[in-house]
């Protein structure tokens, strides 16, 4: 089947400037050339350590944010492409929930201006028309409609995710990034939030792109996974052969940090030397180098690309695991 998504070689290098006149003294390559796809109906988890550019990557898949360079094809369409107005029509097929989804938002906003928001951009003008469309979405998300004239404030945490999640669906999308949607919740309230995403995705058949820093919280609802470290995708499997068989050290490194509810399933711990590079500094050759404990000469001076290993499992490694 075609893909959904279909990123090509994206790269997002944000410019750091000195003095009066603003002078380039250099890039912050927060995303560094990735390509991945997205099939229809699978969530593909997206992880690796804050600041690796998973954010960036999925705002310059939305086309939120301008790329330096590379692709990204919707439906087959090439999105950097359209036109503004055929752009506006594509956005109601594709939505972002956040991680904190009222940070920025006026307080004085009741949860059904918020979750009528987007109807009314997109052209549902009659307030009797929103108000009906916002009650069905709370009741689709867990949400009393009876709620709807509350502000934000006066909703649990996992409560506030449920209207972000009631806004992003509002115009029935095909695809919704999740960028961190669960992380800042607690454990409990994580897994009826996921349940709830899963329980969506079933009935309006979405495709997600879900994003998370751990591994824990994406082996539990996605398809595939791929793991970023420093702007860079290194590894992309089928969750379950991602952890059966990670083939990248960092997705190891990463997995031993992991409890492992079964004994004979622990692997060897693979512990993370020193800390993240910075993006506008990286190492030469493999970026993990510095931190990885196979590293090989080779390693310092070959950047090491993303190759199929069997079908379906990428690696960027010169000296993969077993
Ligand atoms: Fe480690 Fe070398 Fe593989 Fe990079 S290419 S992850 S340094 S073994
Ligand atoms: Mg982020």
């Amino acid at each position: 089947a075609e893909p959904l998504v279909k990123v090509e070689g994206l790269k997002k290098y944000f410019p750091i400037t000195r003095g009066l006149l603003s002078r380039t003294v250099g890039y912050v390559r927060a995303v560094d050339g990735v390509s991945l796809e997205i099939h229809p109906g699978e969530t593909f988890g997206l992880v690796g350590e804050s600041g690796c550019g998973k954010s960036t990557l999925a705002r310059l898949v939305l086309r939120l944010i301008p790329a330096t360079e590379g692709r990204v094809w919707f439906d087959g369409q090439d999105l950097f492409a359209l036109p503004p107005a055929a752009m506006r029509k594509m956005r109601r097929q594709m939505q972002i929930i956040f991680q904190d989804p009222f940070g920025s938002l006026n307080p004085r906003f009741t949860v059904a201006d918020i979750i009528g928001e987007p109807l009314r951009v997109h052209g549902m003008r009659r307030r009797a028309d929103r108000d009906r469309r916002v009650a069905e979405l709370m009741e689709m998300v867990g949400l009393n409609p009876a709620w709807r004239h509350r502000f934000p404030h006066q909703f649990s945490g996992g409560q506030r995710q449920r209207i972000g999640i009631a806004r992003a669906i509002a115009l029935n999308p095909r695809f919704v990034v999740a960028d961190e949607a669960v992380s800042s919740l607690d454990v409990s309230v994580q897994a009826q939030i996921l349940n709830l995403l899963a329980d969506l995705q079933e009935r309006l058949g979405l495709t997600y792109l879900f994003i998370a820093h751990g591994l824990n919280v994406v082996r539990h609802v996605s398809t595939r996974v791929g793991v970023m470290y420093l702007g860079q995708l290194v590894e992309v499997a089928p969750v379950d052969e991602l952890f059966s068989h990670p083939a990248h050290p960092y997705t190891a490194a990463l997995l031993s940090a992991v409890p492992v509810p079964h004994p004979r399933r622990r692997r060897e711990r693979i512990v993370l030397q020193g800390d993240v590079p910075s993006p506008a500094n990286p190492p030469a050759g493999c970026r993990f180098h510095p931190r990885c404990p196979f590293a090989q000469p080779r390693c310092r001076e070959e950047r090491p690309v993303l190759r199929t290993l069997t079908s379906g499992h990428a690696v960027a490694c010169h000296f993969p695991l077993e």
